[in-house]
């Protein structure tokens, strides 16, 4: 489980699960006819708020079945340990920097 600390990874559960509480009320509110904003994830084209709201909460799950099954806090690519400082700003990171930075320029 990367370089974290029980601690660490439990504070970062907390983050994700109200994470992914808040995702679903915009996603309630949006099929109540609200407008909530949304910020992130940043849109793809043709994609509505509740297809972007729903991939957000498919990542947010994702990353909690990692903490289930032991694996979150490294890298999806190359398998490096996150640093919890980045972990900390954005729980649902699964790439390092500089995987994400090589998916980006191809
Ligand atoms: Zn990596």
């Amino acid at each position: 489980m990367g370089d974290l600390t029980t601690e660490q990874v439990q504070s970062l559960k907390r983050k994700l699960l109200k994470k992914g509480a808040e995702i679903n009320e915009k996603l309630v509110g949006l099929m109540n006819g609200l407008d909530p904003r949304v910020d992130w994830p940043p849109s793809k084209p043709g994609e509505t708020k509740i297809e972007r709201l729903r991939r957000f909460l498919n990542l947010v799950d994702g990353e909690i079945q990692r903490i289930r099954a032991g694996t979150y806090g490294v890298c999806a690519t190359c398998g490096k340990p996150l640093p919890f400082v980045q972990l900390d700003e954005v729980p649902w990171i699964d790439t390092c920097q500089a995987c994400a930075a090589a998916a980006t320029s191809g």
